[in-house]
């Protein structure tokens, strides 16, 4: 049963989803948002969309960052995703899906906007690189498939497969591999994660922004649990 949360809510409400690269934060992001009525906001889209249609100066910049498995600069970064949360879609709230993701990139977004709840979605590491080289994602709209399945020691993960092979259910656009989402360049990923984007919730919990914590050991058939969890705890805050 889905409701429209951001109608119910007497303020915006800016939720932020965190997790390691192929934790599935894009999946869970893009059900919750049609579940909660709450437009979704992913800097990594963004960023595909800057270097699919070449608009911009920092095209080639952005390639060449995003190809290494580094992060873009924090001021860019706040630039692209200002300029996007201006538009009047974003006015009843947002969830945020890979911004910010370093404490740097926090002190910049909380100094103009605020974050309500993060949720950081969870699996093991090896887990991560097995399900990352299984990703292909939606050229056109960016909906990721996984050819990865796993059931083992708790996991029950079946494949995230398109309805017709190669094509989006969404949009018909065709599925590819990221040119990021190859092993080399995960270690890089998994290791700027570790040393940048893990400190965030120390941070989070010294300015009380609360974090909460669901691992997905099912995939996708752990999303009614998931989405329940958060409910309950949206309407704490
Ligand atoms: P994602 O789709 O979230 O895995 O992002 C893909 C790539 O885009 C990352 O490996 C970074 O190079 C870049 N990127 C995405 N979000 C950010 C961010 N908040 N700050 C800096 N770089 C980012």
């Amino acid at each position: 049963m889905s409701f429209k949360l951001s109608s119910n809510f007497k303020k915006p409400l800016t939720l932020l989803m965190m997790g390691g690269p192929g934790v599935g934060k894009g999946t869970f992001s893009r059900l919750l948002s049609k579940d909660f009525g709450l437009p979704e906001l992913s800097s990594g889209n963004e960023l595909r969309r800057i270097t699919q249609t070449g608009e911009g100066k920092f095209v080639e910049e952005i390639k060449k960052i995003k190809n290494s498995g580094k992060l873009v600069g924090d001021d860019l970064i706040f630039e692209i995703i200002s300029k996007r949360l201006d538009h009047p879609e974003f006015e009843k709230g947002v969830i945020l899906d890979g911004y910010p993701r370093t404490v740097n990139q926090i002190k910049q977004f909380l100094a103009v906007r605020s974050i309500d709840m993060s949720i950081k979605i969870e699996l093991n590491e090896n887990i991560l690189i097995k399900k990352i080289t299984g990703r292909r994602e939606c050229e056109k709209c960016g909906r990721n498939y996984n050819l990865f399945s796993f059931k083992d020691n708790g996991y029950d993960m079946d494949p995230l497969l398109p309805k017709v092979e190669g094509k989006c259910d969404d949009c018909y656009g065709c599925l590819m591999q990221r040119s990021d989402d190859n092993e080399h360049i995960i270690k890089e990923r998994l290791d700027v994660y570790n040393r940048l984007t893990l400190p965030m919730e120390l941070y989070f919990k010294k300015i009380n922004i609360p974090i909460l914590k669901f691992e997905p050991k099912r995939g996708v058939k752990d999303y009614e649990k998931f989405r329940e969890y958060v409910l309950q705890n949206i309407s704490a805050i």
